[in-house]
């Protein structure tokens, strides 16, 4: 017997809901609207619409991955991050909604003039994506040193048609890259040990490499402060997603390897998460 769309969002929620699933709802919603190819608000207008035993059962089969607590857009296989579609998978972090306000500030920031931008530990691409995207006057230059999380950002730079304006490479910070840019923008792993032992369960699933910023969570932003003249322009800017309460002590970290004008911008949730600050050019370069 065949069963219709309001029947099986209807089990689907239960089911989650019984497995405690946080968001029970909106998980069965996107999971059958995936299934279905349809928009989400589709199952609403068309909750009678029978639906075949095969839908039905790859329903089912991701709604038990779920109920693992795989997450949701690994399932789904794709994210919206500002006007890109990515794809992603287990190999590579997913994006999160608190690093589009990142690529907010370095668009507001730098203007429209034509610019060279590095972006460190690109994982997916998404920011290097979404700032060639939305200032066709720029270059990015994208590196990571995961070759699966280069694989999804050089397949999404060709699907949201910026790869004439993106490069990858595949090395450690910027080692081996050649020239000097005008900005440096990362989003590196920040989360400290403490921080691990207490994460939801979805991002055991995600790349290690992606979220681990060392013991203290400050590995990488103490190491790109360091060795920021070897690539960045006298002048030129850094931008930095940091995680919850790291902002004096990454502050302390620029000022202390000749960043001045330190700025801190809050994300949605009004946690201080952006940082921007500038090299002091000591014009002896
Ligand atoms: N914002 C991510 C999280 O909360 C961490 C991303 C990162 O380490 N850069 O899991």
């Amino acid at each position: 017997m065949s069963t219709t769309v309001s029947r099986c969002l209807k089990k689907g929620i239960h089911f989650l809901e019984a497995a405690r699933v946080p968001e029970a709802t909106i998980s069965a919603e996107e999971l059958l609207s995936y299934v279905l190819d349809r928009p989400r608000f589709s199952i609403y207008l068309d909750s009678e619409i029978e639906i075949n035993r095969q839908i039905e059962s790859e329903y089912e089969t991701l709604l038990a991955k779920r109920a693992g607590r795989y997450p949701l857009q690994y399932l789904m296989r794709a994210v919206q991050f500002r006007h890109a579609i990515l794809e992603i998978g287990e190999g590579c972090l997913i994006p999160r909604p608190e690093t589009e306000v990142l690529a907010e500030v370095v668009l507001n920031c730098l203007g429209v003039k034509p610019l060279h931008l590095l972006d460190v530990g690109t994982g997916s691409g998404n920011i290097a994506i979404s700032l060639a995207q939305e200032r066709s006057e720029w270059l990015v230059t994208a590196t990571d040193i995961s070759t699966e999380a280069l694989r999804y950002a050089k397949m999404n730079a060709i699907r949201n048609d910026v790869s004439d304006r993106v490069h990858f490479i595949e090395t450690d910070l910027w080692h081996g890259v050649n020239g000097l840019v005008d900005a440096i923008v990362s989003n590196p792993p920040y989360l400290t040990d403490p921080e691990f032992d207490h994460l939801q369960p979805e991002i055991a699933f995600e790349p290690r490499i992606a979220l681990h910023g060392g013991t203290d969570g400050f590995l990488f932003y103490q190491r790109m402060a360091r060795e920021a003249k070897s690539i960045l322009k006298p002048d030129g800017f850094i931008f930095f997603e940091i995680g919850a309460g790291q902002a004096n002590k990454i502050s302390h970290i620029l000022e202390t390897n000749d960043f001045c004008d330190v700025q801190i911008s809050k994300d949605n949730c009004g946690e201080e998460r952006i940082i921007t600050a500038q090299l002091v050019n000591h014009g002896s370069r």
